[in-house]
């Protein structure tokens, strides 16, 4: 099979570098271009990450002699290549435009950034849980006049490591109703250099600007249903979030609680540690390249999980649960875990891209 070629924006960052570790060797994708902002434009790829290259492996040597070109300039950029994934970081309304414009000019873009999570005609995908999201590309393609583009966009780095459990719970018949998350954000969540290294050594930041919100507000589309034409918000599930800075170079972790709406009718911590550990979705099915083996990882061992440990499970794009017990104030809780530019950034954006493939979108 011919590989797609692909166009990285946002290629010199944090998530940008770590598309590049993970496409390397892809067997549906190549990376055959790289783009940034104008500062790195014209520098091959190598010189224009010298001293900030964070990955643990070297650049691959298919990427290093790319010429880094401006993501601004749509046009040059459309041509050359299948589709993109964008991973920049500037001001939300530019990037609402940009992002656009590459669907205007019949590129895909299988987006990481939160400028579009709002948008009605937007799908905002885990390809576990709202793959039947993908139906709304018709018809932002019909509303904004698109042929072959469209823009895709993936949820917050933290949510991944709560809302497949708490839909797994939700497709079994137990609606939840209340959720309060406490997360413990790693440094590398906010992009290179990121927070002071004198802010956050031996130190907690208890504020992560709009995260909260993020957190709180992002569930409600995923859990959405496409009606005339729009995701629809299921507002039913009331999240209360409190987001944190922690030293933690990679790797997410959630401490949650959960309340059931019928309470006659709540699963048994048995039941849930069962339907968790036999959930199963879409990309599992139709075996992505890079789907986990197992969607949610259920490790009994009680100090578990934690991010050294347990970030790297499946590859990056494993979700890990422990710590399942009753709560005192709602019905349960349980600790969350996920690798924040793995499988909340680019390993998930690749994941949504995959299933885009399988499907026919690109
Ligand atoms: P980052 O490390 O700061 O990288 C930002 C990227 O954007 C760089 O490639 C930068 O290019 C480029 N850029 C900056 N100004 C630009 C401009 N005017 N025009 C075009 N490109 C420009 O940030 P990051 O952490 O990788 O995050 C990138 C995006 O992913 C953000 O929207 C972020 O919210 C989202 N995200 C991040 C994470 C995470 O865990 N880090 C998780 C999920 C989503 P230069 O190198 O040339 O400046």
């Amino acid at each position: 099979m011919e590989k797609l070629k692909v166009g990285i924006l946002g290629a010199t960052g944090m998530v940008g570098q770590r598309y590049i570790a993970l496409l390397e060797n892809h067997p549906w994708f190549e990376v055959t271009l790289v783009a940034a902002s104008p500062r790195s434009a014209g520098k091959k790829y190598s010189e224009a990450t010298l001293g900030r290259w964070q990955m643990v492996t070297p650049i691959p040597t298919s990427v290093c002699d790319l010429i880094v070109k401006d993501a601004n300039i749509v046009e040059d950029i459309a041509s050359e290549v299948d589709f993109v994934f964008s991973a920049v970081e500037l001001e939300k309304e530019l990037i609402r435009e940009l992002e656009m414009k590459y669907a205007r000019n019949n590129t895909p873009v299988v987006s990481n950034c939160s400028a579009h999570r709002g948008t009605e005609d937007v799908p905002m995908l885990i390809p576990e849980i709202n793959h039947s999201h993908l139906d709304i590309i018709q018809v932002q393609q019909e509303n904004r006049k698109f042929t072959k583009g469209f823009v895709l966009v993936k949820p917050n780095c933290s949510l991944q490591s709560y809302i497949t459990p708490m839909y797994a719970l939700q497709q079994k018949g137990y609606k939840i109703s209340k959720a309060i998350i406490t997360t413990l954000q790693a440094s590398s969540g906010a992009g290179h250099p990121g927070v002071p290294s004198l802010d956050l050594l031996d130190n907690i930041v208890p504020f992560i600007g709009g995260e909260e919100e993020k957190s709180e507000n992002e569930p409600q589309k995923i859990f959405g249903t496409i009606k005339n034409g729009k995701i629809i918000n299921d507002t039913s599930i009331k999240i209360s979030a409190h987001c944190n800075r922690v030293p933690v170079v990679d790797g997410h972790t959630a401490c949650v609680s959960l309340e059931f709406e019928d309470k006659d009718n709540k699963p048994s911590l048995d039941e849930i540690k069962k339907i968790w550990k036999e959930f199963s979705s879409v990309p599992q099915e139709l075996d992505l390249p890079s789907a986990p083996r197992c969607a949610i990882i259920y490790n009994e061992e009680q100090n578990r999980p934690q991010p050294r440990k347990d970030r790297d499970n499946d590859k990056g794009m494993g979700v890990t649960v422990g710590r399942l017990r009753e709560c005192n104030v709602f019905d349960v809780r349980f600790v969350g875990l996920s690798h924040n530019t793995i499988r909340g950034a680019a390993g998930g954006g690749i994941l949504n891209a995959e299933l885009l493939k399988a499907k026919g979108f690109l």
